[in-house]
């Protein structure tokens, strides 16, 4: 049984409510309290909430942010309830589960691969046809193995954001940032980024994306500013640069959008600071999920 989610929501604080004046039989406590229904108001109540400080996050930016919702190790249902309330991003981080999930629930779903991509599961993940973004290309052997694996009737190209490891953890994938004094042409974002305008046809570099030091994420709110943000930022700028001075100023419509490459940074604890550091797409999982099981390759 499914209630309109406005409706549920509201009958399940109803309920919940001590000096409420709505009296509910305990048939029908029992059916709006059973787990799938109870879960269901839960996870939408948890998006309406992170949708709106999103809106507030970005007040005053050109573009409206993309708020991805990451439903990695939580199940279908809980996607489909987003769904269902209009959400369309979601991200995944194993390529097994996303090709399960994918077959399994509406193809206007927009996937993002967010996980840690290795280059012997690629042609499974191009498989997949409403892919929408890979967030965590760090190789041009891996560029080409997904150019070449996308079906040949996709419509649009699979937009590609490059990793870079800001915060230059062991643990983490990603390409070193670009800074004034680096050698930016010979960087690797800078040939990986060339590698994909110029032979990866069927890709299109969106821009860059960060996860960034969990300490720093956690301290974000207190700090206003995170050093990790600050150090993408800088490499979007020296890699764009590079590229118009390459491949001439009238070429920047072959990446990014409005001629300019897009920012991937912000999670549940620190997407606020993110959006006023002008990130263009944020990575929420925990806010809207809850606390997911343990699990091991990432932060
Ligand atoms: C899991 C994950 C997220 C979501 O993290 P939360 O803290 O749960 O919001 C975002 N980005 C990446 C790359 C992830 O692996």
């Amino acid at each position: 049984m499914r209630f309109p989610r406005s409706l549920q929501s509201a009958l399940l604080s109803a309920s919940r409510d001590p000096h409420s004046t709505w009296i509910f039989s305990d048939t029908f406590n029992a059916t709006l309290m059973s787990g799938s229904v109870q879960r269901a108001a839960e996870v939408s109540i948890s998006l309406e909430e992170i949708q709106a400080r999103v809106e507030a996050a970005s007040a005053g930016s050109s573009r409206p942010p993309t708020l991805v919702a990451v439903s990695k190790l939580k199940p279908a249902a809980d996607i489909l309830t987003c769904h269902e309330d209009g959400h369309l991003d979601f991200g995944e981080n194993y390529v097994q589960e996303l090709a399960e999930k994918a077959a399994a629930l509406p193809a206007d779903i927009r996937w993002h691969f967010i996980g840690t991509l290795q280059s012997n599961k690629a042609k499974t993940l191009a498989s997949i046809p409403n892919l929408h973004t890979v967030q965590t290309l760090t190789s041009v052997k891996t560029a080409n193995i997904l150019n070449d694996a996308l079906p040949a009737d996709r419509v649009s190209p699979l937009n590609i954001f490059i990793q870079i490891n800001t915060s230059s953890e062991g643990t983490k994938s990603g390409l070193p940032p670009l800074t004034a004094w680096s050698d930016v042409a010979n960087s690797g974002v800078v040939q990986l980024a060339k590698s994909i305008i110029t032979e990866c046809p069927k890709l299109r570099l969106q821009g860059l994306m960060t996860i960034g030091a969990l300490r720093r994420s956690i301290n974000a709110s207190q700090m206003e500013q995170n050093i990790d943000f600050e150090r993408l930022k800088e490499t979007r700028e020296l890699l764009h640069g590079i590229l118009k001075s390459t491949f001439g100023e009238s070429a920047q419509s072959r990446w990014g959008e409005d001629n300019r490459l897009l920012l991937s940074m912000g999670m549940s604890s620190d997407f606020e600071v993110a959006l006023k550091a002008g990130s263009d797409v944020v990575r929420v999982g925990t806010g809207i999920f809850g606390e997911r099981p343990k699990k091991t390759d990432e932060n």
